[in-house]
Parts: structure tokens; sequence; C-alpha cells
């Protein structure tokens, strides 16, 4: 029996999630699901949004699957993955972004995988306001460094970027090169820019790609990289990158394979792995079976590889090509112009379309 921590999470959270479990208990692999909270609603229950139980569930199980979550606006929270990214040392995410046959898209040819690292660059969060006493003293160190200081009244987000954390996801990207039988990976960065930090991300990128020799490997500038994705996405392969960048291609490579509705996604650490879609809660769409739940259960095939099921895993992504290909049970993203089918519905296609 697989032991399977489970976060329904807020806004669509709830109803992709349940649309994800039916689909992957009637894949035939036995699966044990935890509930446990995570984001808004469990800030309102439990007085965090995070609560421990959570990350002990997973620490444990070692495998979630996760609906997105939402943070309390002014509540002065941290964001819930940011913490579950920190506190399972989650390092790098990885974003397939493979357009199916009959998905709402102009590029029928996108097949690449965005990975990113999770930790430091721009998302660290360390943030200096302007006119703060920090902002003096960064000030200050600056021109004592013999540095040019930036004004008083600009704000300061720093970002730090070493070599061991690139490592990692770097490393990340060849393993995952190698298991899905790709043919590139090429580092995605602003080494002409910021040679400090993604300097440092570039050299470690080479170094790894030479622990490599059968897997092919160049670099890009992020703006190279974003011009070319539209000029011709069927070139690009598997991308890594810091993670703002990462960010950046993986909602551009999500449109460009059909959309945020299909988008899977999931976060890698040494112990644990957290399997959940790109997209958010999409609270306008709550509660009204007009969520699309193909990305929450894309992001379950991808579980069920991660637990060594890849035929299962194969069978699942095969069904929901089936009814994406079909183009007649989907949701409103999908099918802006037709009669949309319902959450509930898409899910009910997708496990007629694993028996057939
Ligand atoms: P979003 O992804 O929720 O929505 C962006 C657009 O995509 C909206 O038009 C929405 O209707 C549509 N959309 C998203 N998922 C869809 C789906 N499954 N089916 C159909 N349409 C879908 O992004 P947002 O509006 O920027 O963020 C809303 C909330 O989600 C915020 O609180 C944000 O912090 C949170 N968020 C959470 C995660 C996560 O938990 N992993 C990720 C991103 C955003």
């Amino acid at each position: 029996m697989n032991r399977i921590t489970l976060i329904e999470g807020d806004g669509i959270g709830p109803e992709v999630v349940g649309a994800a479990v039916q689909v992957l208990d009637a894949s035939g692999v036995p699966l044990e699901w935890d509930r446990r909270d995570a984001g808004a609603r469990a800030a309102a229950r439990h007085g965090t949004p995070l609560p421990e139980e959570t990350i002990a569930s997973i620490a444990e199980r070692r495998v979630a699957l996760k609906g997105p979550t939402a943070t309390p606006a002014g509540s002065g929270f941290r964001s819930a993955n940011l913490t579950l990214r920190e506190r399972l040392d989650l390092h790098t995410g990885v974003r397939p972004c493979v357009a199916l046959p009959g998905a709402p898209t102009r590029f029928p040819e996108t097949d690449l995988v965005v990975i990113r690292m999770n930790h430091e660059d721009l998302y660290a969060g360390i943030e200096v306001p302007a006119g703060s006493k920090g902002s003096e003293q960064v000030r200050a160190a600056l021109a004592n460094a013999g540095a040019r200081p930036p004004g008083a009244d600009a704000g300061l987000s720093i970002k730090p970027l070493s070599a061991a954390a690139a490592r990692r996801t770097v490393r990340t990207a060849f393993a995952f090169a190698l298991s899905a039988h790709r043919r590139r990976v090429t580092a995605v960065h602003k080494a002409t820019v910021m040679r400090a930090t993604d300097g440092v991300f570039l050299e470690t990128a080479r170094e790894v790609a030479a622990e490599h020799p059968d897997v092919r490997f160049d670099d890009r500038l992020v703006d190279t990289m974003c011009h070319d994705l539209v000029a011709r996405p069927g070139e690009a392969d598997v991308l890594v990158a810091p993670v703002l960048y990462g960010d950046l291609l993986s909602d551009l490579g999500a449109a460009l394979a059909g959309g945020l509705g299909l988008a899977p996604g999931a976060s890698f650490g040494e112990e644990c792995a957290v399997f959940e879609p790109v997209h958010g809660t999409a609270p306008r769409r709550a509660g009204q079976d007009r969520a699309n739940p193909l990305a929450m259960i894309r992001s379950g095939a991808m579980l069920l590889d991660h637990l060594g099921e890849a035929m299962a895993a194969r069978r699942l992504e095969a069904a929901v090509a089936a009814v994406v290909a079909e183009g007649v049970t989907l949701t409103d993203d999908m099918r802006p112009h037709a009669r949309p089918a319902g959450t509930e519905a898409v899910a009910a296609a997708v496990v007629a379309a694993l028996d057939r």
C-alpha cells in the first residue's frame, strides 16, 4: 500500500483534488490517503496555513498530492507553498509543458520540461524596504566596499545564488533528462549581467554537464529563450533555471502547451516529493463545477511514475490524452465556444477512458 498525504487546498482545490483522487483510485494502484490541511482554510482552522501535522505527515510518507493554496491577504502569514518547500527541503520544481493532440494551442509541437530551483534567488525573501534601517546599513556597507550604493529611496530585494543549490537542481535536471529519454538540457540565465549570481548558476551547470557526456548541453540568455520559445517551441527540451526565470518560463510553457488547466507539476527534495498543478486557486471558479481537473490529474500521473508505477502512469496520461483528443468532455477553458462539461464529468470521462 502506498501511503500518500493529501492536501485539498483552497478555491478550486477540493474539486480538482477530488477528481484526481477518483481517477487515481481507479488506476488500480493501491493508494492510502492521509488528508491534511494547508492554506487559507488551514489558517482559519488551525491558526497557521501550514500545521505541523501536515509537515509531519509528508515527512513520514515522503509523497504528497497537493491542491493549490491561498495565502490570506494582509494576514501576515507566509505562503504555505514557500514554507513547505523550505521545511521539507523540496529544492527543485519540475513542470512538464507537453501539448496533447487536440489541446487549445497554436503551438502543438510544444514538448518541453521546465526544471527550476525552488530555493534562493529573488524569492529568498530577503527584502530591504526603502528608507529602512537595513537599507541604510546595506548602502553604507556598499559604499565601504567601494561599490556605488543605490539611492535612499530604493527598496532592495537581495538575490542569493549558491553553487550548492544550483548543483542539486541541475543534477535533478540531468537525472530527469536521462530517465525521460530527453535529448538536451539548456541552462537559462542572464549571466552577462548578473555575473555574481547567474554566473555561478551557469558555471555550476557546465560542471554538472561535464559529468553527463551522454546528454547534450547548451545555455541561453533568458530573454533569448523567451523569444525562441514562442518562435520555435518545438526546439526546446529540458530547460533548467533559477527560481524567477523558471517561474516565468513554466507559465509561458503552460500557455504554449494549452493553458494552465492542463499544466502539471511537482517539487522534489532528497527525501520527499510533492505533486501539484502549476495553477492557483482560481477563486472565481470555485464551487461551480467549472475547474479543469486535468492539470491535477496529470500531476497524479507524475506521482504514480515517482512511486515506480510507470505503466499505470502511462495509462493515466493516455486516458487524459484520449479525453482531450475526443474534444467533447472538456471544461470551458478548453472549449470556450462550445457547450463545456463540468469538473466531475471530465473526471468521469478520464476514468471511463482508463478502461478502454
Ligand atoms: P490562478 O492560476 O488561480 O488563475 C489564473 C487564471 O487561470 C484564472 O483566469 C483562472 O480562472 C484560470 N485557471 C487556473 N486554474 C484553472 C483550472 N484548473 N481550470 C480552469 N481555469 C483555471 O492564478 P491567480 O489568479 O494568480 O492566483 C489565485 C490564487 O492562487 C492566489 O491566492 C495565489 O497566491 C494562489 N496560487 C497558488 C498556487 C499554489 O498553491 N501552487 C500557485 C499559483 C497561485
